[in-house]
């Protein structure tokens, strides 16, 4: 199969989409970006890569920086950490107070904003320097020490945080934050602003595709089993509300980000990864959906 080519024609075919997104303006430093970039980097577990358009363009990560904040807690303290965090989808925005509240403070799951917030609760009671000890864990994963955050977006987001405060707030009230609310935060923020290409992407993924084995050292980071639960948590919940969306059209387990990227892997083969910064309605890339659906559609790799 002629994956470059079939990439090419992705390109072409969606390309009017990304007038039809936003690019995300609650945050002042991602509103900024110019929403006409666009690549992909399709990454196979023989070491196969194929790319087109902005490949290699460093974009800010966010909620896709909940996948390696989640693979760090789940392989360092194992099932332990289900007891704060469920795992099941929520249904609702990313941010929803709402259903933390009617809850008791027991997020849904560790990939909406309040179930990364009790993540990187775990990881600072745990963790002797959280912030460098997660950026150490993911240029590990990506094989590049240049991985880093980008402060003046996690100064921006904190600028406008007032949300997340209050959720932070929430969880704090119903006993389910552990460190100090603003500690927290600053970690969360910091997270999410973590920049990376599509190519660094793709690679950092490759070992969710590998049943938690570095393809390149063979070391291995997640057991099977945890590897397991990881991509079904993506599969489920990586996409909020549009999770059963990005099921039913792309059918991979993956996750977004509200910079516009999006990343998925389809275990025993490769990984994939899309950036598009404008967005829909629920937050995900609008024409990095399409995308990927065209993408499943045409190769016939889908895990359905
Ligand atoms: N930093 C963003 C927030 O907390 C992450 C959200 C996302 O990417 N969906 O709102």
């Amino acid at each position: 199969m002629d994956y470059q080519k079939i990439l090419e024609n992705i390109a072409i075919e969606t390309e009017s989409l990304q007038e039809k997104g936003k690019v995300a303006n609650y945050i002042p430093e991602l509103s900024k970006i110019n929403p006409n970039h666009f690549g992909i980097s399709l990454r196979f577990l023989n070491g196969e890569l194929f790319q087109v358009g902005d490949s290699n363009v460093k974009f800010s990560i966010q909620s896709i920086a909940k996948v390696f904040s989640l693979s760090m807690a789940i392989g360092l303290f194992g099932e332990s950490i289900f007891q704060r965090v469920g795992v099941e989808p929520s249904g609702t925005a990313f941010n929803s107070l709402l259903q933390l509240d009617y809850e008791e403070g027991i997020p849904r799951n560790p990939f909406i904003n309040a179930g990364a917030l009790v993540i990187v609760d775990i990881l600072l009671s745990e963790l002797r320097h959280p912030k460098q000890e997660l950026l150490e864990y993911i240029r590990k994963l990506t094989g590049n020490k240049y991985i880093n955050f980008n402060d003046t977006v996690a100064v921006s987001e904190k600028s406008e945080g007032y949300h997340n405060a209050a959720m932070a707030n929430l969880l704090k009230s119903h006993g389910n934050l552990h460190n100090d609310v603003e500690e927290v935060l600053d970690s969360y923020f910091h997270l999410c602003s973590i920049e990376m290409s599509c190519n660094e992407l793709s690679k950092a993924f490759l070992v969710y595709a590998n049943h938690g084995r570095l393809p390149k050292t063979n070391e291995q980071i997640l057991t099977k089993s945890q590897a397991k639960r990881l991509n079904a948590l993506m599969q489920t919940c990586g996409f909020y509300d549009e999770s059963g969306e990005f099921s039913f059209t792309v059918g991979l387990p993956g996750k977004s980000g509200v910079g516009g990227g999006i990343v998925a892997v389809h275990p025993e083969k490769f990984s994939i990864s899309v950036w598009s910064p404008a967005l829909n309605k629920k937050g995900n890339s609008l024409r990095g959906m399409k995308a990927l659906e065209l993408f499943t559609t045409k190769s016939d790799l889908s895990v359905f």
